[in-house]
């Protein structure tokens, strides 16, 4: 089949697959940049720059993005719910905070942090009491570190993770290692697949050995739920069992994982996780993170001591793993124990929080909410609230995993077939997919590796096709058709944009 043949029957495919797909009208839930904005270097407001007076089809066509791996579209409500909030501090002042307005959608600033655990709860698989929205993605790792990650250098000690981690996590872990005083180059230990060194997707068995092997020395586990390089998705229950058989504290970075593919991190067993909200959940750049605490460590516990080493602790309670009965709490009575936390105000329970005066002393709200520190800023909270709302328009992430793996796949079937035999022959071999080809193994990206010295000019050439996707350096781009407003049709446009800047980046560098 020659190449414009492919793509003209890939087209057609497409345009029944986007007639027929019931999660097609979200995409009007956002603002898709049009080509011409993409190439502006000016505020859509700014009168046009002489040098951009685009005519023809391309001022009002929409660009191609496949990038919501990295930052998610603007839904357009979120413009609507930040007037909402700045409208309410503009004529309520301080008053926000425990007023509640009649006609708003929104909470008062006092309940924004209940609100947004109810809501991201159901997308991570948790209980609200299990979540907290809150900080930053770093931020968080470094809080459920510091309360969790307990060295015993005669004892566990080690922190495992994957040698191609991403730097800010990689950062996290050895500065949380000098922190306690440990040395990274006996404490961390960073994961290679045997099978797999150069791209290093794993098999779960390479990841159980790696566990197995350094068991009794481990306190903790810190894996991606889907590495943002290769986009693998990680099998997280079966990792996570195999790390407590072994007496590890297990928390996953979700940065990649979360709106993107389902997850059960209760029923998973998870100890912690954490993540960001601006690639898949679409909060905007920077916006509040959140985390995930299992209620069995959660819990501040009237009358008990605080617990021993965390991971002795999920080594001993195997059989009362899951979630204890509401206990109530006592006023007042008995000692009040909690996991060893960096604690602030907003972890405090409401009902003393604002008692400065007169409080005693920390009392941590139970589950996640008492790892808080601030109060949160309304204005993301916003944002995050904002997207939340299509997700739950569309039917949360169930409904639009079933798309997702549709959708990804038909770009995985588009790019076998370009390498495959429809490029000419020169060109088959300026690119592999190194993301896993079975579905259960990965979400929305797809990571495309090129071959040497094509990085580029392949980006260059896209970017004049107002295709947006993002790489990664040396020779990797991400490809992400976000189920919220990708279309079958972007998939098409990409590839046949990818075939162009291939060749053209082969020409180039011949
Ligand atoms: C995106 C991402 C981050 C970013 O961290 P921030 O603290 O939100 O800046 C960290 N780790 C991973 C794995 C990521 O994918």
């Amino acid at each position: 089949m020659s190449s414009t043949t492919f793509l003209a029957d890939a087209r057609e495919r497409a345009r029944v697959l986007d007639r027929d797909d019931p999660l097609a009208f979200t995409r009007s839930e956002f603002n898709i940049p049009t080509k011409a904005q993409i190439a502006s270097t000016r505020l859509p407001d700014s009168p046009p720059a002489s040098t951009e007076r685009e005519s023809g089809d391309d001022a009002t066509a929409e660009c191609i993005y496949l990038c919501g791996n990295s930052l998610g579209l603007q839904p357009k409500r979120t413009q609507t719910r930040i007037q909402q909030y700045l409208a309410t501090w503009a004529t309520q002042g301080v008053q926000g905070h425990f007023k509640p307005l009649e006609d708003s959608p929104l909470p008062t600033w006092l309940d924004a942090d209940d609100r947004a655990a109810q809501l991201i709860a159901p997308v991570v698989g948790a209980s609200q009491s299990e979540v907290a929205v809150m900080q930053t993605l770093t931020a968080n790792l470094h809080l459920l570190m510091s309360a969790f990650y307990r060295p015993d250098i005669r004892g566990r000690h080690k922190i495992i993770l994957e040698s191609k981690a991403f730097p800010s996590d990689h950062f996290a872990v050895e500065t949380q290692l000098r922190h306690h005083g440990l040395d990274p180059a006996t404490s961390m230990i960073t994961l290679t697949s045997p099978t797999s060194p150069e791209d290093n997707v794993f098999t779960t068995a390479e990841i159980l050995s790696a566990i197995s092997t350094h068991g009794p020395t481990t306190a903790l586990l810190l894996l991606p739920g889907i590495q943002y390089y290769t986009g693998q998705l990680l099998d997280i229950p079966t990792i996570t069992a195999h790390a407590h058989k072994h007496g590890i504290f297990v928390i996953f970075d979700l940065a990649h994982a979360v709106g993107n593919v389902p997850l059960a991190l209760h029923d998973w067993d998870v100890d912690a996780a954490a993540w960001c909200s601006y690639k898949y959940l679409n909060g905007g750049p920077g916006c509040i993170g959140g985390l995930f605490v299992h209620a069995r460590h959660g819990d501040a516990v009237v009358g008990q001591q605080p617990r021993a080493d965390p991971a002795t602790a999920a080594a001993a309670d195997d059989g009362n793993r899951h979630h204890r009965p509401e206990e109530e709490e006592e006023e007042g009575g008995g000692h009040y124990a909690y996991t060893n936390r960096l604690a602030g105000w907003w972890a405090n329970d409401k009902r003393t929080r604002f008692a400065m005066a007169t409080t005693p002393g920390f009392r941590p709200v139970r589950g996640a909410a008492g790892f808080q520190l601030s109060n949160p800023s309304i204005l993301d909270m916003t944002s995050l609230g904002a997207s939340l709302e299509v997700f739950a328009l569309a039917g949360g992430v169930g409904r639009l995993r079933e798309k997702s793996v549709r959708l990804t796949g038909f770009l995985e079937e588009l790019l076998l077939l370009l390498s495959g035999g429809s490029m000419a022959a020169e060109e088959r071999a300026l690119f592999r997919i190194i993301t896993p080809s079975d579905p259960q193994q990965r979400g929305a990206q797809l990571s495309l590796k090129l071959a040497e010295g094509l990085l580029e000019t392949v980006m260059r050439e896209l970017e004049r096709r107002a295709v947006i996707v993002d790489e990664r350096k040396p020779d990797v781009i991400r490809v992400a058709p976000a189920p919220l407003y990708n279309r079958f049709e972007d998939c098409v446009a990409f590839v046949e944009a990818f075939a162009e800047a291939l060749a053209v980046a082969r020409q180039a560098r011949a």
